[in-house]
C-alpha cells in the first residue's frame, strides 16, 4: 500500500501531489483535488449528511459569495479582517478600462482601478444562513444542514491549510438550552463518527483566531465560557494536530444581529458545527495510505455503505 508518511508541510504536499490526490494549481493554499480524493471528500460529506438526517433537519445551498452587508453586521471585520476575501470589479468608463491592460503589460499592480462590490466570499458556511431567519422561529426551532466552498486569506505552505475549501455544517436554532445540548450532543457523535473511521482524534476546547490584541481577550472568554470545541487529528507530526471539525455555541449573538425570536418573543440562540470536509479528508489518506481500496473494511464500509 502506498503509505503517505512525509513529517515536513513541503513534504505532505508533494507525497499528495506525487499520488494524484492534489494538483498544483498556481496559488498557495488553491491547489486542485484529484478524482480519488473528491471520492473520497464526497463519501465522507455523505456519511456526515446521513447522521444529521432527522424529519426536521432543512437542506440549504448558498452560493460562495455572501452580501457585504453580512459581513458588516456580524462584525466579522473587527474580528477577523485579515482573513476576509472582498471580490473587486470594474465599474468604471471605457476610457478608464483600457488604464487596466496597459498596466498589466507594463507589470504594474491594477487592483486601485477596481472598487467594492457587493458581495465577499463566504467566509463559514453558516453565515449566510442566520438572515434568512429573521422573525419568529418555529416551536421546535430550527435545524438546517448546509455545505459550502468558503474563502480565508491564509496563505501557507501547509497543505492543511487552505485558501478556498469547503465546509460541511450543522446549525440549530432555538431556546438556549436546547441549543447549548444539541451542540454537546453534535461534538460526542462528531468524535465518535470520526473515531468510527479509525483516525486518531482528539477533543478539546478551542477559540477562534481573532485579530489583534483585543483578540486575545476575546479568544480568552470564548476558551472560559467553553463556546468552541475542535476535534484534532495528527496530519503533520512536525506540528500540533489539526483541528478538522468544529462546535460552536453563539449564544444569542445571530439571533440579536437578525432578529430572530423564539415563540415567547425571547431572542433565539444559535450553535453551529462544521466538519472540514478537505482536512478530513487529508487525515484519513494520512493514516489509511493513499488507496481507498487498501482501506480498512470497516472504514470503506462506513464511507461505501
Ligand atoms: P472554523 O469556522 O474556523 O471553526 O472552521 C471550521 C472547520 O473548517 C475547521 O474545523 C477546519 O476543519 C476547517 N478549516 C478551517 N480553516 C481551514 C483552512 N484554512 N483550510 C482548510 N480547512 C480549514
Ligand atoms: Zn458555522
Amino acid at each position: 500500500m502506498a503509505g503517505i508518511s512525509a513529517s515536513s508541510a513541503e513534504g505532505l504536499y508533494d507525497e499528495f501531489v506525487k499520488a494524484g490526490l492534489l494538483i498544483t494549481a498556481g496559488p498557495v493554499g488553491a491547489f486542485a483535488r484529484g478524482a480519488v480524493f473528491e471520492q473520497v471528500l464526497e463519501a465522507f460529506d455523505a456519511l456526515i449528511v446521513r447522521r444529521a438526517a432527522s424529519d426536521h433537519v432543512e437542506t440549504m445551498t448558498f452560493p460562495p459569495v455572501i452580501d457585504r452587508a453580512i459581513i458588516e453586521r456580524t462584525g466579522y471585520m473587527e474580528s477577523f479582517p485579515n482573513l476576509c476575501g472582498a471580490i473587486h470589479s470594474f465599474a468604471g468608463s471605457d476610457r478608464e478600462a483600457r488604464a487596466i491592460p496597459t498596466r498589466i503589460a507594463e507589470g504594474q499592480a491594477w487592483g486601485d482601478l477596481l472598487s467594492p462590490t457587493d458581495v465577499v466570499l463566504t467566509p463559514a458556511a453558516c453565515y449566510p444562513f442566520y438572515p434568512t431567519c429573521r422573525g419568529t422561529v418555529p416551536a421546535n426551532g430550527r435545524e438546517v444542514t448546509l455545505r459550502s466552498w468558503v474563502y480565508r486569506q491564509e496563505p501557507s505552505i501547509e497543505p492543511t491549510r487552505m485558501r478556498a475549501f469547503r465546509m460541511r455544517e450543522v446549525v440549530r436554532i432555538g431556546a438556549p438550552d436546547t441549543v447549548l445540548a444539541w451542540r454537546d450532543q453534535w461534538r460526542d457523535r462528531g468524535l465518535a463518527i470520526l473515531r468510527s473511521l479509525d483516525l486518531p482524534a482528539e477533543l478539546d476546547i478551542a477559540a477562534d483566531p481573532f485579530f489583534g490584541r483585543a483578540g486575545k481577550m476575546l479568544a480568552a472568554g470564548q476558551i472560559e465560557q467553553k463556546l468552541k470545541f475542535e476535534v484534532l487529528i495528527p496530519i503533520l507530526p512536525a506540528l500540533p494536530p489539526t483541528a478538522c471539525a468544529s462546535f460552536n455555541y453563539h449564544q444569542d449573538k445571530f439571533g440579536t444581529i437578525f432578529g430572530i425570536r423564539l415563540l415567547s418573543g425571547e431572542t433565539a440562540h444559535s450553535a453551529c458545527l462544521g466538519f472540514g470536509l478537505e482536512r478530513t479528508v487529508m487525515a484519513l489518506f494520512r493514516t489509511h495510505g493513499a488507496d481507498p481500496a487498501h482501506w480498512p473494511a470497516t472504514v470503506r464500509a462506513l464511507l461505501w455503505p
